[in-house]
């Protein structure tokens, strides 16, 4: 068993990593742009398609919706493997042509029909994207930057969200294209062509990963790339030694899940964490933010609009600290911060809605969203897509990433179609008690089951998993045993 697994000696970071992180992370942007862009454009395609005769009916708009949801979902499936068959790098290309030719077709789209076509083809980058950039991120990122290196992509995804709604809203307002004023959808659609140009030519500069190279045998080209991006040939060595070890033991993907035990601890583990991550709840705020705000007594479409902005600002600057402290503090203590955070706000929100509008002012409402999008940003957000890039041995780690990303989606689909139906069926004081309920018991979890990794090699972690200690243990650093 691999428990001898070295401690890497650690150089001076090159400026090179960065570069090579953010081309990477270029893939969230896309993701969040995504995820965010179809809100603002709702209202305006579902009048236009009227107008030629079509029946777009609410049922309708949900599946244009949630067609990247399902997309993605298979997206995320076919990445693992994908990024085996092909290497990290040439799937990050295939998922940036799709963005460019899905935002197209989107932006073209002749009928609604082909719109949800159109949407789940462009899941399909989603979920690409959603699976291959912190896989990608945790094998090239030095040891010690791994979380922050991770949150990047996190931080990526809020900056998307963000950019998105700004420019749906200038475009839906104030864009005077051919005489018309504001309602543009399609180039709404359209416009991701630009920063999918951007990240295909991002991505065309990256080097392949050198474990997944280590993994095809291909060891002169996995070292030179290693010699690029860390600064001490010792680190090359140790950190080439390492993987060899990691792959050490004989099985891979899904024959691995059948047969050790030890690994399917894992893939429960990363199933936990991505259902945990969508049952905070963040998905309903996402994408029905200007509803909750009106339901809580914003009235104007203004003070709607301008709400949504800031929920994404703060979404976005909280991510920012949890890079910065993510690697300093550790996973661990930044999830109980943001479970208290996140449990008290969805308990306001729920009493906020019980007293009623004519009790407390829309803005403590609004005050106590901001306050749960800081908690889930510093935590859930970006700490649980870092231990799902972690927790997994190198021979099972596309499986666990498949298992744990296609979690992450269809749960965020569930979540998405459950949402109105809870507010008509237990009423949204309810709802929002159910979520902080939900919060407290995430709390337990990570307590009895969840590792600290900050600072912790991936050859570690994975040989204390599969030399059978207890999951919240895999990340105990020998030194520490
Ligand atoms: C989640 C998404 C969510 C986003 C919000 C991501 O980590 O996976 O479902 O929309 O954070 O910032």
């Amino acid at each position: 068993m691999p428990d001898s697994a070295p401690v890497l000696p650690a150089g001076p970071v090159k400026p090179v990593v960065y570069t090579v992180a953010l081309a990477a992370a270029t893939a969230g942007l896309l993701f969040g742009l995504d995820v965010g862009v179809i809100s603002g454009a709702l209202k305006f395609l579902q009048a236009d398609f009227k107008a030629q005769g079509y029946d777009v009916t609410d049922a309708m708009l949900e599946y244009i919706v949630s067609g990247l949801l399902l997309g993605a979902t298979v997206g995320a499936v076919a990445c693992g493997w994908l990024s085996v068959a092909l290497g990290r790098k040439r799937t990050l290309v295939i998922s940036a042509v799709i963005f460019i030719l899905g935002s197209l077709g989107c932006a073209y789209a002749t009928s609604p029909l082909m719109l949800i076509g159109m949407r789940v083809f462009l899941g399909f980058a989603v979920g690409i994207a959603s699976f291959i950039t912190p896989l990608y991120l945790s094998e090239v990122a030095p040891q010690r930057l791994r979380g922050a290196m991770v949150s990047m992509y996190q931080l990526m995804i809020t900056i998307g969200i963000l950019a998105a709604f700004l420019s749906d809203t200038y475009l839906a307002n104030y864009a005077v294209i051919d005489g018309v004023t504001g309602g543009h959808w399609r180039l709404m659609l359209g416009v991701l062509i630009i920063p999918a140009s951007l990240m295909l030519f991002a991505v065309l500069t990256l080097p392949e990963s050198p474990r997944w190279l280590l993994m095809r045998g291909r060891e002169a080209e996995g070292r030179s790339i290693l010699t690029r991006i860390r600064s001490l040939p010792q680190e090359v060595d140790a950190e080439v030694l390492a993987i060899k070890q990691d792959m050490a033991v004989p099985q891979s993907g899904f024959r691995m899940f059948l047969r050790n035990v030890n690994f399917r601890r894992s893939v429960y583990l990363g199933i936990g964490l991505q259902v945990i991550q969508q049952l905070t709840g963040i998905n309903v705020i996402m994408y029905y933010a200007p509803r909750i705000l009106e339901t809580a007594g914003l009235d104007t479409d203004i003070e709607q609009l301008w709400g949504t902005v800031l929920l994404g600002v703060v979404n976005m600057v909280a991510t920012l600290v949890a890079i910065a402290f993510v690697d300093k503090w550790g996973r661990k203590p930044m999830m109980y911060a943001g479970f208290v955070i996140m449990g008290i706000a969805m308990a306001a929100v729920g009493l906020f809605f019980q007293l009623g509008s004519d009790t407390v002012s829309p803005y403590l409402a609004m005050g106590a969203l901001i306050v749960f999008l800081a908690g889930f940003a510093v935590s859930a957000g970006p700490i649980v897509w870092i231990l799902c890039a972690e927790i997994y041995p190198i021979n099972g780690r596309d499986f666990g990433i498949t298992v744990s990303t296609a979690t992450n989606w269809i749960v965020n689909g569930i979540v998405g179609v459950t949402f109105l139906q809870l507010l008509t069926g237990i009423g949204a004081a309810n709802t929002f008690y159910l979520y902080g309920g939900f919060e407290l018991l995430f709390f337990i979890f990570f307590i009895c089951f969840v590792p600290e990794t900050k600072g912790v090699s991936l050859e570690q972690i994975s040989a204390n998993l599969l030399a059978g200690k207890p999951l919240r243990n895999i990340g105990v650093s020998k030194h520490h045993d």
